[in-house]
């Protein structure tokens, strides 16, 4: 068992599977990001190897993560091998949903439970616009696709933009009312000079609910209060679907944090905004024993920072989003 100087038991990993990606959202990358060498990305033998160290530490949950994780070689493959290791009891995908009209039967059938796809607007060309190239209705049909290859509930993410998507949040939310998907609004996080957003275009959660109940009236709590992963959830009165706040920014829920994260290049990334890593690919490929990787692992979880410094205005800088996995 993983456990943090905190006391937290960390039993959650988000494993991104390549920096690339076939979208350049706005508040991710630059336009003109140029990605890592593929021999410098994790191999699929070093990936399964690296599960199984996990599994065997008590992780049992898996997300996997990018850069885009379908445009991924041999992406199926590397599903079913994490998914039939023993231990993993849930593996998901956060996703674009670009390559999901081919890819969620195959990708369902090789034990992919659930895919979160990123969905900033319903208006096509503002999705053009935030992700510089994108076409809606493809993510569109692979949401339908991965609905119909069984991984349900959908959830979709919107990270929300002043002067980009503040005033789609409305047609968003009403996705909920007929169907049973969770539509989840996420604070973008700041990433030193990386991308073309400054932290002055940051909407919080408490402006994109009051925006949505200024639409469609007082939302009612759903779970209790409880978090549902790191959302807080709502749902429209007699909507079939829910609602959900991620604050990652202006409340932060690291009390309950039970993650950590394996960038591309095989580095144990023990916070989202956090630079301190623990690099366990190099001495994977340095012949370095399984007990000596379990170590690396078990001492850098201990460190894992408590939050964030986002308040004290300390900004990640090491690396943008596309390289950590979101
Ligand atoms: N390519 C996949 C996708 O689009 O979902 C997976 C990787 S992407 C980095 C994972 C999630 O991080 C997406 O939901 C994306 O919207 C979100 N994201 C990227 N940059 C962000 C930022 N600066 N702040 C908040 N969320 C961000």
């Amino acid at each position: 068992m993983a456990i943090d100087q905190f006391g937290r038991k960390i039993h959650y990993l988000r494993i991104s599977l390549t920096d690339h990606c076939n979208l350049r959202c706005i508040y991710c990358m630059p336009e003109d990001q140029t990605f890592r060498p593929n021999p410098e990305l994790m191999q699929d033998d070093e990936i399964a190897v690296l599960t199984r160290l996990f599994a065997s530490l008590g992780f049992d949950k898996i997300r996997l993560t990018g850069g885009e994780p379908t445009v991924r070689n041999h992406i199926v493959e590397i599903v079913r091998t994490i998914a039939s290791t023993p231990g993993i009891e849930a593996v998901s995908m956060t996703t674009n949903g670009i390559l999901l009209r081919q890819l969620a039967r195959p990708l369902a059938e090789a034990g992919l439970k659930r895919v979160n796809v990123s969905i900033d607007t319903l208006d096509a060309d503002k999705f053009q616009r935030l992700t510089r190239w994108g076409k809606l209705q493809e993510v569109w049909d692979g949401i339908l696709a991965a609905e119909q290859a069984g991984m349900r509930p959908v959830k979709l993410n919107a990270v929300v933009v002043k002067g980009y998507n503040e005033n789609d949040v409305i047609d968003l939310a009403k996705l909920t009312i007929d169907r049973p998907w969770q539509v989840r609004f996420i604070e973008m996080m700041p990433f030193a000079g990386a991308t073309d957003i400054e932290p002055g275009q940051i909407i919080t959660a408490a402006q994109i609910q009051e925006r949505i109940e200024a639409g469609l009236g007082k939302l009612e709590l759903s779970n209790d209060g409880e978090l549902d992963g790191e959302a807080r959830v709502f749902h429209i009165p007699g909507a079939k679907g829910n609602v959900g706040f991620i604050s990652s920014v202006t409340a932060p829920f690291c009390e309950s944090c039970d993650r950590t994260r394996l960038t591309a290049d095989g580095r144990l990334r023990l916070c989202l905004l956090r630079e301190k890593e623990v690099d366990l690919l190099t001495p994977l490929r340095h012949g370095a024993s399984i007990e000596d990787l379990r170590r690396l692992i078990l001492d850098g979880i201990w460190l894992k920072p408590w939050g964030h410094g986002l308040a004290e205005g300390v900004i990640p800088s090491n690396r943008v989003m596309n390289e950590i996995g979101g």
